[in-house]
Order: structure tokens, then sequence, then C-alpha cells
């Protein structure tokens, strides 16, 4: 989002560049990461393929989990043991990467 701030200045001020982005994600264009206390926009599951992320608490660095029709599975099948049909859902891990953890 602060990216997105950065690259419109002089384009549209930031009221109405934050109205786009909420129209965009009311329209289910984009999706809000959560990232701890942060978030960052991002296409929505109609232009990518739908997927979660690990970030990590020490650097930052976000990786897409791509490989996951267990999770997928799990989730409707919870979702069917409450009566609901599941159609969509937020997942995300938060953790330590490979280099933070050796610190
Ligand atoms: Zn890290
Ligand atoms: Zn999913």
């Amino acid at each position: 989002m602060h990216d997105l701030a950065q690259r419109s200045k002089g384009v549209v001020d930031r009221a109405s560049l934050y109205r786009t982005v909420h129209l965009f994600e009311q329209l289910g264009l984009v999706q809000r990461i959560y990232i701890g206390w942060k978030y960052k926009i991002e296409l929505s599951d109609i232009f990518t393929h739908h997927h979660h992320h690990i970030s990590c608490l020490g650097c930052g660095k976000v990786v897409a989990m791509t490989e996951e029709a267990e999770i997928e599975q799990l989730i409707s099948q919870l979702a069917a043991r409450h009566g609901f049909t599941a159609q969509s859902h937020q997942l995300e891990v938060r953790g330590y990467c490979p280099l933070c953890s050796q610190r």
C-alpha cells in the first residue's frame, strides 16, 4: 500500500487512491493480505491462482504457498461440518524463514 501511494504520487491524491483500492476490494478485484499489523494489496484469486502466504517475522520475507490441495479440501470439509458451503477463506502462516531461524 505504501508502494502504491509512492507510485501514484502526482497522479492521484491519497484519498482517491484509498477510495479506489477500497472499491476494488469491495468488487473482489483485490484482496488485503495481512502480515502482522501491516497489509499488502494483491490481485484477488479471480486473476491469480488461489494461494496462501508464509511470512517471516524476522525479515518480512513473504513466500506464496502454491501446493495446498489438502488445505483447500480440509477447509471445505470443516465448513461443511458446520453446514456451510465455503466460498472463500484467508490463511496466513507466520514464522521464521531458514535464514532468520539460523540467527
Ligand atoms: Zn527471515
Ligand atoms: Zn486456500
